[in-house]
């Protein structure tokens, strides 16, 4: 597969076109950025632990049954993945309140959501990514109703195996943002899911394992991250 030019640069992740229509490549990069895209550093090692965990995580979801546009890992920080047309939303479900929901309802951070939250954003940084609902998805033409009803049936598949997943290795699966796209008329998992995209604590202390340690500064984010990978058994080089 060879890979040829840019197509988009993103925040943490750079997309490569290949010699086949049908595939990209991702090169997941140490770039990590929050508060959209106001703070921005570069962390050593984390382009490799995510894109390792990434397709850890993508294998996973594939032998339950939800259809991913992973193809195979290239390299430590490279992909190999089918070419999806993205619906420009971000699906989040919420099992405890943290994050921005607290902060937009005034719920207590830390309570456990029975059942788990489900929320639409678009994807939009200069508009700061704001909520939308089902109705703004088919007013606008993002997506149809079929398959607004798809991204939710398999956001909560992925919440069942996942939750699973984690709790299995000590982890609270606290939230999590996912991505779908088309590909050939089916609607599929796009993007990555790694500890850059969700919220994961330790389920004894609750120690913050992910994301949020760069966002509050609190040090430590690829060694948290690392430490997830080797509760879930991941391979890091
Ligand atoms: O910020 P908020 O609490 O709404 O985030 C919910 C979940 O979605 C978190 O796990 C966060 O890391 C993830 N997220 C993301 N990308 C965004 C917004 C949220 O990965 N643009």
């Amino acid at each position: 597969m060879k890979k040829c030019d840019v197509l988009v640069k993103g925040k943490a992740k750079t997309v490569y076109t290949t010699d086949d229509p049908d595939k990209l490549i991702l090169h997941f990069r140490n770039d990590t950025s929050a508060f959209d895209g106001e703070k921005i550093e570069q962390l050593d090692r984390k382009g490799m632990v995510n894109n390792r965990f990434n397709a850890f995580i993508m294998q996973k979801l594939e032998q339950a049954g939800v259809p991913t546009q992973f193809e195979k890992l290239l390299s430590d920080d490279e992909v190999l993945v089918k070419k999806l047309a993205m619906i420009p939303v971000e699906c989040v479900v919420r099992n405890i309140a943290a994050g921005s929901i607290v902060r937009r309802l005034g719920v207590e951070d830390g309570m456990a959501l029975n059942p788990p939250t489900f929320e639409f954003f678009l994807k939009n940084d200069a508009l700061h990514d704001p909520m939308i609902n089902d109705y703004h998805i088919r007013s606008f033409g993002w997506a149809t109703e079929a398959e607004v009803a798809r991204m939710k049936e398999l956001t909560f598949i992925v919440n069942d195996v996942l939750s699973k997943l984690f709790r299995d290795a000590g982890l609270l699966l606290v939230d999590y943002k996912l991505e779908f796209g088309r590909y050939r008329g089916e609607v599929m998992l796009g993007d990555e899911f790694s500890p850059d995209g969700c919220r994961l604590w330790d389920a004894k202390t609750r120690e913050k394992l992910d994301k949020d340690r760069f966002r509050q500064g609190l040090g430590g984010v690829v060694e948290a991250y690392e430490e997830v990978a080797r509760r879930l058994g991941v391979s890091l080089s």
